[in-house]
């Protein structure tokens, strides 16, 4: 019988003989059998691909391109600088937002 092992971080799947858990050789991610995780953070890595950081009247936020090919605000946090929400981008220091959510906070 064939397991197959997905990393839930969207790396890559890996098909395996024997039965048990393994680890992602390109994240260190333990692996899983939980396609929907993968398929989840596949689409979410293309719309991090196109992430860019725009500015509106509030402040500095991380935008992107969503499948149906819309631009929306995609992080949670504003910043003051555009700096700041670079930084932020680069090291993974924002949060998705809740798109059924009006609220926000500033960044560090
Ligand atoms: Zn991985």
């Amino acid at each position: 019988m064939k397991y197959t092992y997905y990393c839930p971080r969207g790396c890559e799947v890996f098909h395996a003989e024997d039965e048990g858990y393994t680890e992602c050789m390109n994240c260190g991610s333990r692996m899983t059998p939980d396609q929907d995780a993968f398929e989840d953070a596949v689409e979410r890595r293309e719309i991090e691909r196109t992430a860019e950081i725009l500015e509106d009247a509030t402040g500095f936020y991380i935008s992107a391109e969503f499948p149906d090919g819309s631009r929306d605000r995609l992080s949670f946090e504003y910043w003051h600088t555009r700096k700041a929400a670079e930084h932020a981008l680069r090291y993974r220091k924002w949060s998705e937002r809740d798109y059924d959510s009006p609220e926000w906070e500033w960044g560090d």
